[in-house]
């Protein structure tokens, strides 16, 4: 068999580097895409290293000790990551997810989320600051992320049976474990609490139920997603994807619900309550019923490179921006224009798109971008 080519990590994805426009303006928070959508959400990926090896994800045989990670000097610095977010926060962005890869796995985090919380918005709010984890950490690490200023956190967790649930994180992770940090996390108040549970059939679906009935009655808005097309590397297929229609006849036989409103346009989730009062659930839908009409979505990948969509090849190197001459407003007028000729929709048009298969491009994997 031939040996396998794993490409160097900087040169994974094309990224070039973003036109500064002469004669720039400072930014008014009032962009809008070519599709109408605004600039409201920033997902930073913090480090593209995980300790788990979920296989829609990181699938082992791929992510194995030869696989290359970014060296540490490729990564934003926690003052990049601060200046990157105060432009995108002049633009209009009000919400910022930490991800990755683990989040929590970048060493002294809680410095950044510190430097975070300290930003404001134009009209002089704190942004509302979050973090997706594996939770592999939380219990140890809740108090300080809340001291330094998180304010809640998604842990995501596929499967309560604890056999099941070390087979998908493949790394023998026990789910005790994770159960302790969203104990911790709920204790410590970094709330509302979300859990999300990456749905394949075939493989977790029987833990939909008992997800539900574990998390029914709580605070904790449980949420389940699509087993998602992401990368290249999860061995996808359509018959692995449970359509969120189905799980919310599994939910409804046994605990009847009903949609409600979304908090927000744009929301990912759809949500739904259960009808004696035991709270809400949450599905996430993007291969069955696409949502990118209300993207408002910008993702950061762990160095610095700005995608429009989950589902892009290529981004836009604005790590080259920071590193160079360019002041703030530059680099903000800069990422106004990328925005204003956004026209991304990958979800609504998936099918299509999955025919071609000539164009060579390589999709982004998850790890690198975040989710
Ligand atoms: N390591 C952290 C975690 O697992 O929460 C943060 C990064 S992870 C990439 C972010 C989210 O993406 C997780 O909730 C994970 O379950 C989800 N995810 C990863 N690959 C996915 C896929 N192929 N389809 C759907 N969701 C996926
Ligand atoms: Fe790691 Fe999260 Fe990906 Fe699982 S989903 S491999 S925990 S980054
Ligand atoms: Fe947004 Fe792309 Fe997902 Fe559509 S496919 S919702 S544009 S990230």
């Amino acid at each position: 068999m031939a040996d396998k080519v794993i490409p160097l990590a900087d040169h994974r994805y094309r990224a070039p580097v973003p036109v500064v426009p002469e004669g720039w303006q400072p930014p008014a928070g009032l962009l809008s895409d070519r599709l109408g959508r605004p600039l409201r959400d920033l997902r930073i990926s913090v480090t593209d290293r995980c300790n788990f090896r979920c296989s829609y994800c990181m699938p082992k045989e791929v992510f194995d000790k030869h696989y290359q990670f970014l060296p540490h000097s490729a990564l934003l610095s926690f003052e990049e990551l601060t200046r990157v977010a105060r432009i995108f926060v002049a633009h209009g962005v009000q919400k910022i997810r930490l991800t990755g890869g683990e989040p929590l796995l970048r060493k002294n985090i809680e410095a950044l989320i510190e430097m975070l919380a300290a930003l404001r918005t134009p009209e002089g709010q704190p942004l509302d600051l979050t973090l997706t984890t594996n939770g592999s950490v939380l219990a140890r690490k809740a108090q300080s992320l809340k001291d330094a200023g998180l304010q809640r956190v998604t842990v995501s967790l596929d499967a309560l049976d604890d056999a099941l649930f070390r087979r998908m994180n493949d790394v023998d992770f026990p789910v005790a474990d994770v159960l302790a940090g969203l104990e911790a996390a709920q204790r410590v108040g970094l709330g509302p609490l979300k859990v999300n549970m990456v749905v394949k059939r075939g493989t977790n679906d029987h833990e939909i139920v008992p997800m539900a009935r574990h998390f029914r009655g709580t605070p904790i808005v449980l949420r389940f997603i699509e087993f998602m097309d992401v990368g290249a590397t999860n061995g996808w297929r359509m018959e692995e994807v449970l359509p969120s229609a189905e799980v919310i006849e599994r939910v409804h036989a046994q605990f009847p619900v009903e949609p409600i409103d979304p908090h927000y346009p744009g929301e990912t989730a759809e949500r739904w309550r259960y009808r004696d009062g035991a709270g809400e659930i949450g599905v996430i839908s993007s291969v069955t019923q696409a949502f990118c009409r209300d993207c408002n979505r910008a993702r950061l990948s762990t160095e610095g490179k700005l995608f429009l969509c989950l589902f892009a090849a290529e981004g836009h190197d604005l790590r080259s921006l920071l590193r160079g001459p360019y002041s703030d407003e530059q680099i903000a007028a800069a990422v106004g224009l990328i925005w204003q000729q956004r026209s991304d929709r990958y979800s609504e048009l998936r099918s299509t798109l999955q025919a071609d298969t000539g164009s060579g491009q390589r999709k982004v994997e998850m790890h690198y971008i975040g989710g």
